[in-house]
């Protein structure tokens, strides 16, 4: 039977990776499309929850890949594994959410594989029998549609944060079963010396975040930022300028080129509201935007909106929430 794969793993996470669950959601789609039977796999030994998940979204196999070099974390042990995977099933789609590390290894077992490859993906589907894949393009802007010759494997790495997660109508209790790969040849080419610390709880897992933009106009008014997420109970984050000129941690980057995240609280002050930036938080429940410019591209995506200079409007909020807080309300 054929099948189709969700690779679920992220090194950065102790667990299965963010939007796994939303990626096996479309993996689900596009099995019962072809006719084809859905599989977990995870990179090392399975996080408690995985085969929890895995049957809660349909999927009949649960396969780990074990190897003490893909506990290392290297990139050219799990392209190596992930390809070895791939040859042995020959699976019609391998997609994996689009972590920091899909997105280092997933072209590399497509280039490997000599298959094709769709990143950026939002939905998959089947006409005629030819695979397709939306993608999102220009940095969100725009949409791709991709139809895959042949009837090969392909690889999609899911965008994951517009998605939704939907359990399957019926829960399965997948297999569990090992998958015997051989890395004796491989050998990192890259080692990794000094891994960056990012301490405490990390952007995509905030429940509030308050980012700062250009608009703040200097690197200590994103002191601001800090102070009123800490006041609110959540994270200061930061537009793509920030970083790049040094202000704050490229840890705190919201964007596609920095974190995904989807809180249910963004406060967007001094920030343009460009699709790159939006990448990163329009999975938001509510956005709230400051800034003085009304046409500003951000209260398009706000629910609630303030048009001002966040000079004045930043120290008045972070009284507010303070006092709200002291309040125990
Ligand atoms: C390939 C690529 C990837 C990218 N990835 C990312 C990414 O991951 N994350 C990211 O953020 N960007 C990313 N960018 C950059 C992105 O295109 C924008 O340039 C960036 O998001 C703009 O940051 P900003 O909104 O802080 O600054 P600006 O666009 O300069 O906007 C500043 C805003 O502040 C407002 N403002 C000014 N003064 C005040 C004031 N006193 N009070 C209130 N408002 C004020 C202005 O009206 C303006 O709207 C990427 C770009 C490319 C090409």
């Amino acid at each position: 039977m054929a099948k189709v794969l969700v690779c679920g793993w992220d090194t950065q996470a102790d667990g299965l990776a963010p939007g796994v669950e939303e990626t096996l959601t479309l993996g689900r789609k596009l099995a019962a499309a072809l006719g084809a039977e859905l599989g977990l796999v995870v990179l090392g030994s399975a996080p408690p929850d995985a085969a929890r998940v895995a049957g809660r979204h349909g999927a009949s196999t649960l396969e780990t890949l074990a190897d003490p070099k893909l506990a290392a974390g290297g990139s050219d042990a799990r392209v190596e594994a992930l390809a070895q995977l791939c040859q042995a099933h020959a699976p019609r789609a391998l997609l994996m959410p689009q972590t920091f590390d899909a997105r280092l290894v997933a072209p590399r077992v497509a280039g490997r594989l000599g298959v094709p490859i769709v990143m950026n993906g939002i939905d998959v589907d089947v006409e005629n029998g030819a695979l397709r894949v939306t993608a999102t393009a220009y940095g969100g802007d725009t949409h791709a549609l991709y139809e895959i010759a042949g009837d090969g494997t392909a690889l999609v790495c899911v965008s994951t944060t517009a998605l939704r997660a939907e359990p399957a109508p019926e829960p399965r209790t997948p297999v569990v079963e090992e998958f015997p790969v051989d890395l004796r040849t491989v050998t990192e080419r890259i080692r990794v010396l000094e891994p960056a610390k990012t301490e405490g709880p990390r952007l995509e897992e905030a429940n509030t975040i308050v980012a700062g933009g250009r608009g703040l106009g200097a690197a200590e008014h994103f002191a601001w930022i800090e102070q009123l997420a800490e006041a609110l109970g959540g994270m200061a984050g930061a537009s793509r300028p920030l970083v790049d000129d040094g202000w704050v941690d490229a840890s705190r980057q919201v964007g596609l080129t920095g974190r995904i995240t989807r809180p249910a609280l963004y406060i967007a002050v001094g920030i343009s509201g460009a699709s790159q930036h939006m990448a990163g938080c329009s999975a938001a429940k509510t956005i709230v935007a400051i800034n003085r410019d009304a046409d500003a591209a951000i209260f398009r995506h706000a629910r609630y909106g303030i048009v001002g200079d966040c000079h004045e409007i930043l120290p008045e909020l972070i009284r507010a929430a303070r006092a709200h807080r002291a309040g125990g309300s």
